[in-house]
């Protein structure tokens, strides 16, 4: 059906140049979500610009922090200066955030001028809302509850022609204390196995090399469908695949990755060997008031099974400073446990209070000098780490997928997902190509060609 409004959407648009602007907050879903979009609003007959002078701005929204939230009401007054000049313009929101009822409300009673409002679960309808905005000249918020439909069909406009991402599952199930993700992407659903695969096999014949697989919890892959099939039994699959060189996976759940997990990574030439695993914080109490589901002890003895079969696993992780009733003593346990771990690299995060979580009604927040300071302390203590890991590559041979080309230098990523800088023409953009590693810096390789 949404071919049948695209189609009416580029007659109108036909001859008249239109350009359209994306904008995405937050994580790797929203940024592929947003490939989605595009193609459906290249299809529309809008050109994509990265120009405020456009004819249409879709944001593709986030609400795990509160700060996308300012961001985005600051750019509305912006728009809405715009649309004076401009009443054709079309402003459209969409993701994460509009799932929010205290959002919506804002938007009906403030905020008429937004054309067009959808939610996570509808956002392939986006073609039928925007003919329906303009065909009535009015608002148009249509947010699901829940998937209605399970979307197979999707083409998309992607920002790399030999990377990729794949959604293999949606939703999480796991409620975090202090995460909305639950309640606006809905419970787990995972997509048919044989789906993921076909769509990885159209991606390689397309001169795919890399495919990142996405999901909350990519590790709960199939516990929904019933039928026996699990994570790994996937990435067996897609690692026979011909002309396929990376498989790369995120995100991790320390409590549901698998030993076969660990052993499939180990045996499958095509899985990188990078695994992010968040561990939120390094106290038993404050895992507990997460609703995290392990312990200390239990995350330590993963990463020390992982790095016992993976010996050069890269490891990195996501980090929260200041959770409600974090006391120094918490803290220190988180600092403790990032020096054992010795991690790759890290997210780190200041608590931030998300209203419908349990977290939000937590007593004893914690202020903001004490959260600042223990912030700058876990930074001080990441970047020494991750600065003295990094020199363990020095001399060495690395295989990069070249990503990027600016005047004759060369920026990718090798196997463990570390950035490498070097120099070289732009023909080996994406190629997969030898350096050696001549200079080590905190948050990045500078190498050589061999
Ligand atoms: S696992 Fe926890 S942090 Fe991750 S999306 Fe689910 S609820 Fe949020």
């Amino acid at each position: 059906m949404s071919e049948y409004y695209i189609k009416q959407i580029f007659e109108l648009n036909k001859g008249k140049n239109k350009k359209a602007k994306i904008n995405t907050f937050g994580c790797q879903m929203n940024a592929h979500d947003s490939e989605k979009l595009s193609d459906m609003i290249l299809k529309m007959g809008y050109e994509i610009t990265n120009d405020n002078d456009a004819d249409l701005v879709l944001f593709n929204t986030c609400c795990v922090r509160e700060n996308p939230e300012d961001k985005l009401f600051g750019n509305l007054g912006y728009f809405k200066n715009k649309k004076k000049n401009n009443p054709d313009l079309k402003i459209i929101l969409c993701g994460c955030m509009m799932q929010q009822k205290h959002i919506i409300d804002k938007l009906r009673s403030s905020y008429n001028f937004v054309d067009v409002v959808f939610g996570t679960f509808n956002f392939h309808k986006l073609p039928e809302l925007l003919y329906n905005n303009i065909m009535s000249n009015s608002q148009i918020i249509d947010i699901w509850d829940e998937a209605k439909e399970f979307e197979e069909n999707f083409s998309l406009t992607r920002k790399f022609p030999f990377k990729a991402s794949v959604n293999i599952i949606y939703g999480c199930n796991n409620f975090c204390s202090y995460c909305i993700v639950p309640y606006v992407r809905g419970r787990e659903r995972s997509r048919n196995f044989n789906d993921i695969v076909d769509e990885v096999k159209y991606l390689v014949d397309d001169g795919v090399k890399e495919i990142m697989l996405l999901g909350q919890n990519v590790n709960s892959y199939g516990l929904d469908l019933k039928n026996g099939e699990n994570f790994a039994k996937l990435l067996k699959e897609i690692n026979k695949i011909d002309g396929l060189e990376r498989i790369r996976f995120m995100t991790s759940h320390p409590k549901d990755l698998s030993d076969e997990l660990i052993f499939t990574m180990r045996d499958c030439r095509k899985i990188c060997h990078h695994l992010h695993l968040p561990v939120q914080s390094g106290s038993n109490r404050i895992l507990k008031l997460m609703n995290r589901k392990y312990t200390r002890e239990y995350y330590l003895k993963l990463v020390e099974k992982i790095k016992k079969n993976i010996p050069d696993i890269a490891l990195t992780t996501d980090i929260i400073v200041g959770f409600p009733q974090e006391t120094n003593e918490d803290f220190e346990d988180t600092l403790s446990l990032v020096k054992e771990v010795a991690f790759d690299n890290a997210f780190t995060f200041i608590y931030s209070k998300r209203e419908r979580t349990k977290a939000a009604k937590m007593p004893e927040q914690i202020p903001s000098e004490i959260v600042k300071e223990r912030f700058e302390k876990l930074l001080d203590v990441l970047n020494n780490i991750v600065g003295k890991k990094n020199e363990r590559y020095l001399g060495s041979t690395q295989k990069i997928l070249v990503e990027e080309y600016d005047n004759n230098k060369l920026t990718g990523r090798n196997e463990n997902n570390i950035l490498v800088h070097f120099n070289g023409k732009k023909n080996l953009l994406g190629n997969l190509v030898d350096v050696k590693i001549i200079n080590c810096k905190p948050f990045y390789l500078v190498a050589e060609r061999i």
